[in-house]
Order: C-alpha cells, then structure tokens, then sequence
C-alpha cells in the first residue's frame, strides 16, 4: 500500500493498533538500496506491520545543490519495498503535508553528539533530522524505528530525541550495509561512476586501518597515516576522520580504558559527499 497523506495514514494505522498489530517505522530519503532494504527486513523480525517514509526533508540539507541534486526515485523505489514484502506501508508525503506551517527546523539541544564532525560539516543538519523524525514519530506512533549505523550521529541523536520528546517508540541500530568492496552502501554513490566508487572504498580501507592498528598505535599516528592515504589521492578530498567514545562522541586524542570508540570518516568525490563509521574497540 502506498499513503500520500496524513489523514489516510492515520486512519490505515488505527485499523491495525486496534487489531494489537506492532507497528515499525524505517525513515528514509528514497533512492533506494539494499542498505535500506536491510533495514525494513530487521523491523520484519519484530514488527507485524512495516511503515516505510519516504521524504526527501528540505530542512537537513545546508546545501541547495545537495539537495536538488538528491537522487529520486519513488516509482521504483515503492515497487522494491512491495516485491520485498507486500504488507509494507509506503508513505510518500508531499513536502505541503509534512511542513504544514511552513518549512523551516526546530532547535535542539542533543548535547555534545551532534556537536562535532557532521554537525560541523553541515551547520543546522541535525535541527534538520530532529524536526523531520519528531513529525514522523507523531504521525505514525510506531512501538519501534530502525536507523542505520553508518549515520552513526542521527543514531545517537534520535535515542537523545526521544528522552527529550518523551515519545513512547524504541530506537533500534542496525549495522551498515556494504558493497562487497567495503564502500557503504548510499544513495549518493548512484552519483558516481565505476572508477570514482573504487577510489571511495579508501573510507572503508582507512577504517579497517583505524580498527586494526587501534590497540597498537595511538590515535593521533592512526590519523596522521590516514592523512598520508589522502594526500596521495587527489580525487578524494578528506574533510574529517577522527575518534570519538560512543557515549559523547566528542573527537578525541586519547583512550580511556574500558570506553567504547568508533572512528568517523567523510570525504568528498566528484562533488558527492560519503560518510562512513566503524568500530574499532
Ligand atoms: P537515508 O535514506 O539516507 O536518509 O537513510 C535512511 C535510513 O537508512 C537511515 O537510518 C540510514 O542510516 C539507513 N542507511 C542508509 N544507508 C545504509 C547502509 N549502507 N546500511 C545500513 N543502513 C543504512
């Protein structure tokens, strides 16, 4: 089934709560990918029924390129989720339905894990995030919503969001998906050609280094070593790769024992921006 609106929505889902069916929800910006399908299949394995977003949300990207530029791709994307599994609710809003009073974001206030790295790099993203997945979580209510690891970030914020809203729903991670190359699966690799995806696999090779050497080395010859990688390989332009500790995701030069850390990573190729995250303790 395919939902345009709002009302619509509401009205299919209050037919199944009433039935005690156990609603998931897996936002998405479209283009569609295994990485995506991966998620909808985890929500599968809790979830009677699957709502599937698909909404391209203006108020995210800093950059009005990025976002005219944003693949789109809803006719196949909405035929993919139903051959997946035919019960999966496709919620394709207009941008008038969600941003009623008008497009523009919320502030929040998450702390230090949306300070640094993407939060950076793309002033006024995660506001962007933040407004888009409270309107949904209050459209939809679903006991359960799935995010991707590989935005390791918005992970981390939508767990903040909901201690902040007070929104009943479970916040559930999944792993990131990858080509068989080690490049994570995007919607903005659809952008880049054959041998511009092979150069984008020295995100994943730097993290696989980051992850390996983690306990030999320290973080700050980790780094340097990555730097060397990309000062080699004029194609790929790095903007950050550091090391944060889970719990704040603070970039970080030291290791403090027993804590949790995932290194971070984002380049630009041809004008399309990767990101990318790995644990490595
Ligand atoms: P997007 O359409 O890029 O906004 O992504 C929608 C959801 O899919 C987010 O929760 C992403 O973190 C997740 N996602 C995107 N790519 C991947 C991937 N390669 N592996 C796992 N989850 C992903």
């Amino acid at each position: 089934m395919q939902i345009k609106t709002v009302e619509a929505l509401k009205d299919a889902l209050n037919l199944l709560t009433q039935k005690n069916q156990i609603i998931g929800l897996v936002p998405t910006m479209g283009a569609l990918h295994d990485g995506h399908l991966a998620l909808v299949e985890h929500a599968y394995k809790d979830c009677d029924y699957v709502v599937v977003s698909i909404f391209v949300n203006p108020t995210q990207f800093n950059n009005s390129s990025d976002l005219q530029k944003y693949p789109r791709n809803l006719e196949a994307d909405v035929s993919l989720l139903h051959q997946q599994n035919s019960k999966t609710i496709v919620f394709t809003p207009s941008i008038e339905e969600i941003y009623k009073e008008g497009v523009v974001a919320e502030t929040f206030d998450f702390g230090s894990i949306t300070k640094f790295m993407e939060g950076e790099f793309r002033q006024g993203h995660f506001d962007g995030v933040g407004t888009i997945i409270k309107h949904l979580f209050n459209i939809v209510q679903p006991h359960k919503a799935y995010f991707g690891e590989k935005d390791y970030q918005q992970l981390s914020l939508i767990k903040k969001l909901v201690e902040i809203t007070k929104q009943p729903v479970e916040i559930i991670g999944s792993p990131t998906y990858r080509e068989t190359s080690g490049l994570a699966k995007s919607s903005r690799n659809k952008r880049l050609d054959e041998q511009q995806l092979e150069v984008a696999t020295l995100l994943h090779r730097s993290l696989l280094y980051a992850k390996n050497n983690f306990n030999k080395l320290s973080i700050s010859e980790i780094k340097e070593k990555v730097k060397g990688l990309f000062d080699q390989e004029k194609r790929l332009d790095l903007e950050y790769f550091e090391f944060a500790a889970v719990d704040d995701l603070i970039p970080t030069e030291d290791k403090v024992e027993n804590k949790k850390y995932r290194a971070f990573i984002a380049a630009v190729i041809n004008d399309v921006r990767l990101i990318d995250n790995i644990s490595v303790n």
